[in-house]
């Protein structure tokens, strides 16, 4: 009995030639080609089969009986792949999270300068690792060292793909086979499974830990110091922040015998703030060329965290090890492309010869946005969406604490304005899921009931997007 309703069950799913006829897919194929469709499609009709063989028609039962049943279901399960397919392709996207540094969204946001520089360069041939005084091959390292140099005081500087890699090239250059001594309270994890101990260990190094996780001091590290130490390593404690009877060393008060003088002071400082952070009304925050001036040797940062420019890491310090660093064959794996180059070299140029680079650079920008500039916003937003919505929802303007997010900044809290919406007959997830999942996706923050649409990371150009998508997704 059950086999006679399977066998037809199956005969009843459509073929493909009869299922492209239909005006929904036909549609499909339009935008998004025939050739994806077809893909989909067979996936679908093998699963819808194979659930058939494995009894787990359930789903289907109810309407076996009916020929235009199945056919519905496959197209809107066709419907739904397709959809998801969309969602995971690379696109911009609104953040009304108020986090500038939102990792997940693509951390810092280029200067127009630095985009523009970059179509420039990569549309066509450029000098990337050619001399053009001599003729022959140059360095790619070469456009940007003497920017970094003047930016943070150092001799000598390199780039590479990330930080993450900038910390494991130097490790690896300096202390492959020996020990790197780090503080316990610096054994970080920084977001996307990037442990200081690991790194220490797929370095190639040994790690010797010293002091406690809320207390280290000087003499912690200067006991520690054996025949086989190579580094001393600080790390900047990026996303968290220890607070009460804690202290930490700076690692010019670590004295050094002088026998070991080839001992190196490196300092991982994560976020690489270039600019004085009070001019943003922020408190200071540690520059590369504090670490220097605290005695390191050599100091890694990130490209795109408080710098502001694309995924980069930075290697300065002493001229003699940055030589090391740069001749280590594995700088050649972790080598950043002509890409990061030309943005990196903008962004840097809007530091050094821009009067007003605050204004230039997006992260700067939205970190400095000041309360007016950021109620005015708000009332902005909140008069857009009310035109557009008439009654659909009710708003207000909530005063919001954000943080700057991408690991910098711990423990700082930025006042921030967002507007808030209260709708009473639908979830506030499904809500929140739509707008996801729209063409330019929205990205906001449910709390206490509301959803709230942050001003400190929105363009006023989004506001009108977010007013219509609002007002599609309520008005279903
Ligand atoms: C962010 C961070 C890293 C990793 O930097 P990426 O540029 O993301 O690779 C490493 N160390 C610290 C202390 C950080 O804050």
């Amino acid at each position: 009995m059950v086999a006679v309703d399977k066998k037809s069950v199956l005969r009843s799913i459509p073929p493909v030639n009869d299922l492209l006829g239909d005006p929904i897919i036909i549609d499909c194929i339009e935008s998004l080609g025939r050739e994806t469709v077809i893909i989909h499609l067979r996936k679908i009709l093998q699963k819808t089969k194979d659930s058939i063989i494995a009894n787990k028609e359930h789903r289907l039962n109810l309407k076996i009986q009916d020929k235009g049943d199945l056919k519905l279901q496959i197209i809107s399960d066709l419907v739904e792949s397709l959809k998801i397919q969309e969602m995971r392709s690379l696109k911009k996207v609104i953040n009304a999270t108020g986090i500038v540094l939102h990792t997940n969204l693509g951390r810092a946001p280029l200067p127009d300068r630095a985009i523009n520089k970059v179509a420039e360069i990569s549309s066509g041939y450029s000098n990337l690792e050619y001399d053009l005084e001599k003729g022959k091959r140059g360095s790619r390292y070469d456009h940007l060292e003497e920017d970094l140099c003047r930016l943070t005081g150092s001799e000598s500087a390199v780039i590479v793909n990330n930080n993450a890699a900038a910390v494991f090239l130097c490790l690896n250059t300096f202390a492959q086979g020996k020990e790197v001594i780090v503080s316990r309270g610096e054994q970080v994890e920084i977001g996307g499974s990037f442990r200081i101990p690991e790194i220490i260990q797929q370095s190639g190094c040994f790690i010797k830990e010293v002091g406690t996780t809320n207390k280290t001091h000087p003499s912690d590290y200067e006991n520690a110091l054996s025949d086989n130490t190579s580094i001393l390593l600080k790390v900047h404690t990026s996303n968290y922040k220890i607070s009460g009877f804690v202290s930490s060393v700076d690692l010019k008060d670590i004295l050094v015998p002088a026998e070991c003088h080839d001992i190196i002071k490196m300092e991982d400082l994560g976020s690489g703030c270039l600019s004085e952070l009070s001019l943003l009304g922020l408190s200071h925050e540690k520059t590369p060329k504090d670490c220097l001036d605290a005695g390191a040797d050599i100091v890694t940062f990130s490209g795109d965290k408080l710098l502001g420019g694309s995924q980069a890491g930075i290697i300065i310090g002493k001229k003699n090890l940055i030589e090391r660093i740069k001749k280590n064959p594995l700088a050649r794996i972790v080598r950043c492309d002509k890409m990061t180059i030309a943005a990196m070299s903008a962004v840097l140029d809007i530091y050094l010869r821009t009067e007003n680079f605050i204004s230039e650079i997006p992260v700067l920008e939205m970190l400095h946005k000041d309360k007016n500039q950021l109620s005015e916003a708000a009332r902005l937003l909140e008069d857009t969406l009310n035109k557009t919505m008439e009654n659909l929802c009710t708003t207000e303007i909530i005063d919001v604490e954000e943080e700057a997010g991408g690991g910098s900044l711990p423990g700082a809290v930025l006042e921030g304005k967002a507007v808030g919406i209260h709708v009473v007959d639908k979830s506030l997830n499904s809500i929140a899921k739509s707008l996801r999942q729209c063409k330019r996706p929205i990205i906001c923050r449910i709390v206490n009931n509301k959803l709230l649409l942050h001003v400190r990371t929105l363009k006023k150009e989004d506001f009108p997007i977010i007013a219509e998508e609002l007002r599609k997704v309520l008005g279903d």
